[in-house]
């Protein structure tokens, strides 16, 4: 059995812990690996390898480490294709959507190479008399990244490609449900001629987590995964002095105004709401029609749509998902739907006992509609994170505005118009972090940034661009002065200009 343990100091290492978690192939339902979980001192020797390797990189030229920021880029494009397979085989996602998955990571990395300019402080030449003030973005030092299993590929690109960039080593940790893409990352990080222990991966769960909030070189700490987590790890992290910016999860809503084009609006919603299996923080699990008639309109090619969708395995190039991560994972899923028939949602497809032919023992799930859902459902207000959608009708705009602005995450949204002043309000006054305009999955581009609002997100900075740059490197500012002469008296004022 293949044994995954982790990448420390520019090396494969095999674990000593000891304890280990199976890794399961989604698509068969076997265990087809097992990973090591860390113990605290295997930490400690990652994190001394990294500091070491850091001191060198952040005297390394800006224009250097960007060169090598783009050798990495090339590296992983060339491999794409070995890491969309090694990421399906672990996550279930199909193929393409893991290319997707590897593609999104790219472009992070890509904005990365601009890090010479981007990193450029600012200078003010004669602020004071003979005085000249600048400001530059140091690195921190060490920092750790902590990722969750619905994207292995890209979320870790996010974080270690800004950290690396400005000048920092990292210490990733990836999900212990599908980690094999993260450490085929950093192992291709050391091929791209990276410097040993700038890049470190070392598998875990809880107890290598905590290890990591709590270490004293570590001074900062980005995590990607479930609110309840995100919130622990902020506040463990940052109560011990670190900074922290901790994502959590979501339940993004797509508005459909009763003028929307329906057709598209219709495939739009059908893929952002079941693609992946609905194993996206930015997925679309509740729709609301707006308006008298809007609803039926929605329904009458929704559900023919719902009808014409194909569950398959990976690896098959006609599926439109795959199966979800693990069996805990499908049965929850399974669980919140009869839930919310239990709470009066009326259940219009019904994917739980769906079974693909070959493949009984697969964590595969057919897809669920439920209309008639509102907002004192529990099966509502918490996160599903499968192939689920909600149908919530609301009567007007203002209702609209309301369920994702009340809602106690806000990580997406989508208006679906063709009122442009409606959807002008609608984005400012929507109490949400990301909102797409026609736009089902409105994850930003590597240059603007991503993060959520209330409980998406805990901490101020968003992940990647120019947020994430700030995330990773704290300024110094220099007042500096070449007097000629005599010296001048004591000042005992505050010195004014
Ligand atoms: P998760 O919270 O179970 O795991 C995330 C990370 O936390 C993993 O590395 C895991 O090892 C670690 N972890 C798990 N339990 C822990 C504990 N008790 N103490 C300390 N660490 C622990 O999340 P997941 O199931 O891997 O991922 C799905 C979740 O991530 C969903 O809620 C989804 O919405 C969210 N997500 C959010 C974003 C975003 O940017 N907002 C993006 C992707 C996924």
């Amino acid at each position: 059995m293949k044994q995954i343990g982790h990448f420390i100091d520019g090396e494969l290492v095999p674990g000593n812990s000891g304890r280990q978690k199976d890794i399961y192939n989604p698509n068969t339902g076997d265990i087809q690996a097992q990973v090591n979980l860390a113990t605290p001192e295997e930490l400690d020797a990652a994190v001394a390898s990294a500091a070491k390797a850091q001191v060198l990189w952040h005297n390394t030229n800006p224009q250097r480490r960007s060169r090598i920021m783009f050798a990495y880029k090339q590296l992983v494009e060339s491999h794409i294709d070995e890491l969309a397979a090694l990421l399906s085989s672990e996550h279930g996602k199909v193929l393409a959507d893991s290319r997707g998955d590897v593609i999104r990571g790219v472009d992070v990395i890509e904005f990365a190479c601009g890090v010479p300019h981007a990193q450029k402080g600012e200078h003010t030449y004669g602020a004071g008399p003979e005085i000249d003030v600048y400001s530059m973005r140091k690195p921190l030092g060490v920092v750790a990244g902590i990722t969750p299993f619905n994207f292995p590929a890209m979320i870790p690109m996010w974080m270690f490609g800004m950290a690396i960039a400005t000048g920092n080593a990292c210490i990733l940790k990836p999900s212990e449900k599908d980690p094999s893409v993260p450490m085929r990352l950093a192992e291709l990080f050391v091929q791209a001629g990276g410097p040993r222990g700038l890049l470190q991966c070392i598998n875990g769960d809880k107890e290598i987590v905590d290890a990591i909030c709590d270490h004293p070189t570590i001074k900062a700490v980005s995590f990607v995964g479930s609110s309840d987590i995100a919130q622990y790890v902020y506040s463990r992290a940052t109560s011990n002095g670190k900074r922290a910016q901790c994502m959590g999860g979501a339940k993004n809503h797509g508005i459909i105004m009763p003028d929307a084009n329906m057709d598209q609006a219709v495939k739009d919603i059908l893929g952002a709401a079941y693609g992946s299996a609905g194993e996206r923080c930015m997925a679309l699990p509740v729709v609301v029609p707006v308006g008298e008639g809007t609803a039926e309109r929605f329904l009458e090619k929704m559900l023919p749509a719902i009808d014409s969708m194909r569950v398959g395995v990976s690896e098959d190039k006609e599926a439109d998902y795959g199966p979800v991560v693990t069996r805990e994972h499908r049965d929850s899923i399974k669980a919140q739907v009869t839930k919310a028939v239990g709470e009066g949602a009326k259940l219009l497809v019904d994917g739980r006992d769906f079974s693909l032919q070959g493949y009984e023992n697969g964590f595969f799930i057919g897809p669920s509609l439920l209309d008639n859902v509102t907002p004192d459902m529990e099966t509502y207000q918490d996160e599903i994170f499968g192939p689920v959608l909600q149908i919530v009708r609301a009567k007007t705009f203002e209702e609209a505005i309301k369920l994702p602005s009340e809602h106690q995450y806000g990580n997406g949204v989508a208006i679906f118009t063709q009122n442009g002043r409606a959807a002008r309000e609608f984005a400012d006054r929507v109490e949400v972090g990301m909102v797409g305009i026609n736009v089902p999955i409105p994850v930003p581009v590597a240059y603007h940034s991503f993060g959520g609002w209330k409980r998406s997100a805990f901490g101020d900075a968003n992940q990647y661009g120019m947020e994430g740059l700030r995330f990773y490197t704290k300024v110094k500012t220099v007042t500096q002065r070449w007097p000629e002469g005599e010296t001048e008296d004591s000042a005992f004022i505050i010195p004014t200009f």
